[in-house]
């Protein structure tokens, strides 16, 4: 005998204006959790599914909730304080239990495959028909998914009716589990189909050829319907999603692509002309007499397209200047010389700007 009764709308964690759907979804999540198949070793799981099947059971059909909200327990209480007479509920939980847990009917929902694609840094630029190779599952091509060979006269299993499954009481309830006569199939084993063995279904090849926009970026998804898991309800579809590899000069900012071009001190002195890879090959640019190491400058409309969007995105092309390493001697003394020459505020505005500020704050 249980100790007092729990509050139905408790039991299922909901609020009492809760309305069908909240109900529904509450009631599936506590039920996978306690399901009896899920617990086998822990006794109190099917307390507890007991439990929330009639609450739920009582908050789901409109009458019987309105007579609970009134009532409480009471509304229910037979001749033995019991609760309500689960007999009715029967077709409520079989609804129910069809969409929570799966069975024969269900398992043929198609379902929708995930391919990895990676493609190249110029190809997510410029667009690319990729085609790709996967396998799927299809309808056997043999038995057209009925599981028996076409030529047998009878296929129908005789212990399940050719459900494939049984049914039998757990508790308080009736559940299914797969016949174990014809396994699962629903067909009498001299009688499956040869090809799929009674499965009805087969693993097929698949080749596609998955159309991909210039611009597409990295972690983009493309979704080709009807090219998933083929059941005898239809099929899913094929999610494909893309990775674009690293490129060794580029990165991208959306539309933009980011580049960083090593110069030598002289060449950043001086100026210079310098060559400049971008996605439609090398371009000559004027790099000014006196530019900084980090100075950026914007190459218009050499970026990629943009996706989902019209237009083209910009190159920006980060200067670094390169310090020289492993002086000889010679060229140590003619660094050194020039040093001295360059030490000025003219020369050098930022150095020597710096040491000012420095010296106002500690002198
Ligand atoms: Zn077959
Ligand atoms: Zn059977």
């Amino acid at each position: 005998m249980r100790a007092a009764k729990r509050d139905y709308y408790e039991a299922l964690g909901v609020e009492r204006s809760a309305d069908g759907a909240a109900l529904k979804a509450a009631y599936r999540k506590l039920a996978v959790k306690y399901h009896p198949d899920h617990n086998q070793d822990n006794p109190d799981a099917e307390e507890a599914f007991k439990e929330i099947t009639e609450a739920y059971a009582v908050l789901s059909d409109a009458d019987r909730r309105r007579r609970y909200d009134q009532l409480g327990h009471a509304a229910f209480a037979g001749e033995d304080g019991s609760g309500p007479d689960f007999s009715s509920f029967g077709d409520i939980l079989e609804g129910l239990f069809d969409g929570v847990f799966g069975n024969r009917a269900t398992d043929g929902l198609p379902k929708d495959l995930r391919y990895n694609l990676e493609i190249g840094f110029e190809e997510a630029a410029l667009g690319a028909d990729k085609r790709i190779e996967y396998e799927r599952r299809e309808v056997c091509s043999q038995c057209n998914g009925s599981r028996a060979d076409p030529g047998a006269s009878h296929a129908e299993c005789n212990a399940c009716s050719g459900r494939g499954e049984v049914r039998f009481q757990r508790g308080f309830f009736a559940n299914t589990r797969p016949c174990s006569q014809c396994s699962g199939t629903g067909v009498r084993a001299e009688a499956r189909c040869t090809r799929c063995k009674g499965r009805g279904s087969e693993a097929r090849k698949r080749v596609l050829t998955v159309k991909l926009p210039a611009g597409v970026e990295d972690g983009a998804v493309r979704s080709v319907s009807d090219a998933g898991e083929q059941t005898l309800d239809g099929s899913g579809a094929l999610h494909v999603h893309v990775a674009v590899r690293p490129h060794p000069l580029f990165t991208r900012e959306g539309a933009d692509v980011l580049c960083e071009v090593p110069v030598s001190f002289p060449q950043a002195a001086l100026g210079a002309q310098i060559d400049v890879p971008t996605l439609e090959g090398r371009v000559s640019m004027r790099l000014p007499p006196g530019t900084q190491s980090g100075k950026v400058f914007r190459l218009r409309g050499k970026g990629l397209p943009v996706f989902g969007g019209y237009g083209k995105g910009d190159q920006f092309v980060t200067v670094v200047v390169e310090v020289p390493q492993q002086l000889n001697e010679r060229q140590r003394a003619l660094l050194a010389k020039l040093a001295d020459e360059l030490d000025s505020g003219q020369h050098l505005p930022a150095k020597h700007g710096f040491l000012d500020k420095l010296k106002n704050l500690f002198d």
